[in-house]
């Protein structure tokens, strides 16, 4: 009998030092940057919450490789299909000028700036480019191109494959601001990646900056901005502040002169906290 009383004694307390310890579980500390709030997802659910709401199901997207252009996610925006320009304009307005050929979009110089139809705020952009092969030029004017985001920050496209130039404007830098971690770059005429994500930046009514944006890019599969803050839109020996405008803009791609091409362009537009 004593045994039997002494089992379920240590039975009742093993189960009291798992509850407090799945208790202490379930209620994290605070710790710098991150502070018990509702709206913090860590502390609005219980740890292993059943009832919390699944994820989506999506289809996963298929990688290009040389001969073949990948498939966007099941839930992205495809910006381009490789057919036509109907989800671009030009940035002076009309129609976007550049070229459609093999499937690829190409710049066609001299006909500006395109930008597509829809605005975004924080999204996951996939796209990818071509250098001009034979390259032509050097430093900066060697396949010089752009993504920008929210069309005012650019990554910059730029043929850096033994081609030097400074390091903030190089292929995958912040434009002016951050240099990319490492140089990822394929030889011209082989297609490369930019994974970017972005967050835009966030303001006050009253036009105050309350978040500055944050980008986040990865070339060829390799990080090469990781979460950098960015000081304001991008500039060439410049830097200009931010000023409060729409909370979703368009992308915008730049003609620089070379016949950059483009293909495979997707978004995800990301939940917004
Ligand atoms: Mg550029």
């Amino acid at each position: 009998m004593r045994k039997r009383i002494l089992i379920l004694t240590l039975a009742a307390a093993g189960l009291v030092a798992a509850t407090c310890y799945a208790v202490q579980q379930q209620q994290p500390k605070e710790i710098p940057g991150m502070t018990a709030s509702p709206d913090n997802p860590v502390w609005k659910w219980v740890q292993h919450e059943r009832n919390r709401p699944q994820p989506q199901v999506i289809q996963p997207g298929k990688p290009s490789d040389e001969d073949h252009v990948g498939q966007p996610p099941s839930d992205a925006i495809a910006l381009f299909d490789g057919k036509d320009l109907s989800n671009w304009e030009s940035i002076k307005g009309g129609e976007a000028g550049w070229k459609v050929v093999d499937g690829c979009m190409e710049v066609a110089k001299g006909t500006g700036d395109i930008r597509s139809k829809q605005g975004f705020g924080d999204c996951q952009l996939h796209l990818e480019f071509r250098e001009p092969t034979p390259p032509v030029g050097m430093d900066q004017s060697r396949g010089n191109s752009g993504v920008f985001l929210q069309g005012l920050y650019e990554v910059q496209v730029l043929d850096c494959y033994g081609n030097k130039t400074y390091p903030d404007g190089q292929t995958a830098a912040v434009y002016g601001q951050y240099p990319p971690l490492v140089n990822a770059c394929l030889p011209p005429g082989q297609w490369q990646t930019y994974d970017i994500i972005f967050h835009r930046p966030r303001f006050e009514k009253n036009g105050n900056l309350v978040r500055p944006a944050r980008i986040t890019v990865l070339q060829n599969g390799v990080l090469v901005q990781d979460d950098v803050v960015l000081t304001g839109p991008t500039g060439h020996h410049i830097r200009p502040p931010y000023t409060a405008g729409p909370d979703k803009l368009p992308l915008a791609l730049q003609d620089h002169g070379a016949p950059v091409r483009y293909r495979n362009i997707w978004m995800r537009e990301l939940p917004e906290n």
